[in-house]
């Protein structure tokens, strides 16, 4: 999650008194690499996927599961069993928010020939045979994206109780500090975001009504003025930072031959983001309840939403520069490329002075926009061993607004002195039960922009209107009813690459307009006389490659898992986890996840997950690859 830095954390008060020095010098740091590399190309396209996991523990004579607070010490572990000592290890193993996860991505970078993408799903087992070796046999290393009862009674093992007094990071009333990793970077974030924002954070997620849930639905919190007035009737509510960023997803990074191929990618997928997200969907419970969303992003934009009361408009401004219209965690305000600049329909608050500084630097407007948008952020860490650095071979201040600008994509440029090129980062994925599921959706995407720049295809539409469709995204069951506004013409100038590809040509369209309203079923697997549809274009994409029939093999498989998700044809995670409560006997209709039904849905998600469970509802029948030999089962018998 971010930038590490090793030493003495500030307070909120001290580093608010550095942010604009480290502004300064964090752009001076961008003004250094920009001037270094904007004239790299790199040939090959490189990419990784990162996987963030969660360590539980299974209590099968109590029929409890909780998450163990024991992710540092997995975490060394696996280092020192891995990377260092050899750098070839194909795994590498790093920290994130709670105490109770882990993140992990390939030793290396994948490249770019076909082959490749057969090798993705071994080394995702790889890694969580890696990493499940470690663990206790009552254990198991899970990809959920959300801990369904996180923020509940005895939740983590050892049991640790909430301080929701002064002094502690989070303040929770749920959530103990001892949650959160150790390293200081985590807590210092969650203290100064607090701190920054004037008061606890707001987390208000809508509740799914079910028959016997009390309408209207109502907790009260006596012993806490913030929370008595921030939680609303009818939703979950929660108040820490540890809701949202102890939620584990699933990333991927491309290395681009040059500066303006990131930016056309950077585009490009930002518009992809809410549809892969709802197809990824698979964070319904919140807190011990059922919740009415199928995604986490909102609950996490939420957890570090450090905005005063002035920046989100709720006071006249007096003490803050600008109002500001979203969280550090959000989707992304601005498109990069030349293409995308008639797109940008977003109002855009900008550093005007970091803004004029790099277009005198010779800057362009499009990307000196993008940082000086990202520069009306505060650093929210510090430390003080790291203030002063040498701008020209660090880029510590740069890192420090950009890496905590948590956006649907992430526009990364080289750090100094390094042979690594232009990188996007796309973000919006839920992390899936599966490493078939996980590669399926990596390989989707990644195969997505080698269409996107073969075919120089274009999916730009106005961002508010992404930004609408990322509001769909999260509703329940958003793939079988969600509308989302894509483009109709994908083919630049009309440029029939793909068959059926030209489709607003075919003269009945009426409406000039350059995008419409269409299912993810319509996107993903096309519509006669509407649109093509990416799954068919990247099908004619791999009939003109060469690829080995293994590697086609797979990546077929693949495919038809995205096709099927699509389509309806198979469950969402989100969709079969509420069905799985719904029928589970200790259920009684009230939105109420028990520990008892928690426990059930965890071991039969590390069951699938380990192959020791088909669930053809959600992954079909026949997408087994290889045996895998995982020996960590979790059950009890
Ligand atoms: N866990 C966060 C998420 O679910 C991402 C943290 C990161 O940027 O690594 O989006
Ligand atoms: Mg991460």
């Amino acid at each position: 999650m971010g930038l590490l830095s090793q030493g003495s954390p500030l307070s909120w008060e001290e580093t608010k008194r550095h942010a604009d020095h480290v502004r300064r010098h964090g752009i001076l740091q961008f003004l250094h690499i920009y001037h270094a590399v904007k004239e790299r190309h790199k040939d090959v396209l490189k990419w990784g996927d990162e996987v963030e996991y969660m360590l539980v523990a299974f209590d099968h004579q109590n029929k409890k599961v909780r998450v163990v607070l024991k992710g540092e010490e997995v975490l060394e572990a696996l280092q020192e069993k891995g990377e260092r000592k050899n750098p070839n290890h194909p795994t590498l193993w790093r920290p994130e928010y709670g105490s109770y996860m882990i993140e992990g991505t390939p030793g290396q970078p994948y490249g770019g020939t076909m082959s490749e993408f057969n090798t993705v799903e071994d080394n995702m087992r790889k890694r969580r045979q890696e990493a499940s070796s470690l663990l206790k046999e009552n254990e198991a290393l899970c990809t959920i994206t959300s801990f369904p009862r996180l923020g509940c009674p005895g939740f983590t093992l050892p049991d640790c109780k909430p301080t929701p007094v002064e002094g502690g990071a989070s303040k929770s009333l749920f959530f103990p500090d001892e949650a959160i990793n150790k390293h200081p970077r985590f807590s210092t974030l969650t203290r100064n975001i607090r701190h920054r924002r004037g008061e606890k954070v707001v987390i208000n997620v809508p509740i799914f009504k079910d028959k016997n849930t009390p309408f209207p639905f109502i907790e009260t919190f006596p012993q806490d003025d913030e929370a008595a007035q921030a939680a609303q009737p009818n939703h979950i509510y929660m108040d820490a930072m540890g809701f949202g960023m102890g939620n584990c997803c699933l990333q991927v990074t491309f290395q681009a031959c040059s500066i303006s191929e990131a930016r056309y990618l950077y585009d490009q997928l930002a518009t992809i983001c809410p549809i892969v997200m709802a197809l990824s969907a698979s964070s319904p419970f919140y807190r011990g309840y059922v919740s009415d969303i199928d995604c986490r992003w909102g609950v996490i934009s939420a957890s570090v939403d450090d905005r005063t009361r002035e920046e989100r408009g709720l006071e006249p401004l007096k003490n803050n520069s600008y109002r500001i219209s979203k969280s550090r965690y959000d989707s992304i305000d601005s498109y990069l490329s030349k293409c995308g600049e008639k797109y940008n329909d977003i109002d855009l608050t900008k550093d005007k002075e970091i803004y004029e500084r790099l277009l005198k630097e010779g800057i362009d407007h499009l990307l000196a926009q993008h940082i000086a948008h990202l520069f009306i952020r505060d650093p929210l860490t510090l430390f003080e061993e790291k203030i002063h650095l040498d701008d020209a071979n660090e880029s510590d201040h740069f890192e420090n607004i950009q890496s905590t600008n948590w956006q649907t994509m992430r526009f990364k440029p080289p750090p100094p002195n390094s042979d690594i090129g232009w990188r996007v980062e796309f973000r919006p994925m839920e992390v899936q039960l599966t490493d078939f599921e996980n590669s399926a959706y990596v390989v989707f995407v990644v195969l997505l922009t080698r269409v996107i720049l073969s075919y120089t295809l274009d999916f730009l539409i106005p961002l508010s209107k992404v930004d609408e469709n990322m509001k769909v995204a999260q509703k329940r069951d958003a793939v079988l009813h969600g509308l989302f506004y894509f483009r109709k013409d994908i083919c630049k100038g009309g440029t029939a690459v793909v068959d059926g590809c030209s489709t607003a040509q075919n003269g009945t369209e009426t409406d000039t307009e350059e995008f419409t309203l269409m299912s993810i079923d319509t996107i993903i697997n096309g519509k006669e006389g509407v649109f093509p549809g990416l799954i068919p274009i990247l099908n004619s994409y791999l009939e003109n490659m060469e690829v080995d029939v293994d590697t086609r093999c797979s990546i077929l498989n693949y495919l038809k898992l995205i096709k099927k998700r699509a389509s309806g044809e198979l469950m969402t995670a989100a969709r079969w986890m509420r069905e799985f409560v719904a029928k589970h006997p200790d259920y009684k209709q009230d939105s109420v996840i028990t520990d008892e039904i928690n426990y059930s849905l965890l071991l039969e998600c590390n069951k699938i997950a380990n192959e020791l469970s088909e669930c053809p509802e959600l992954l079909g029948s026949g997408y087994k690859k290889a045996k895998y030999s995982g020996n960590k089962t979790g059950s009890s018998s």
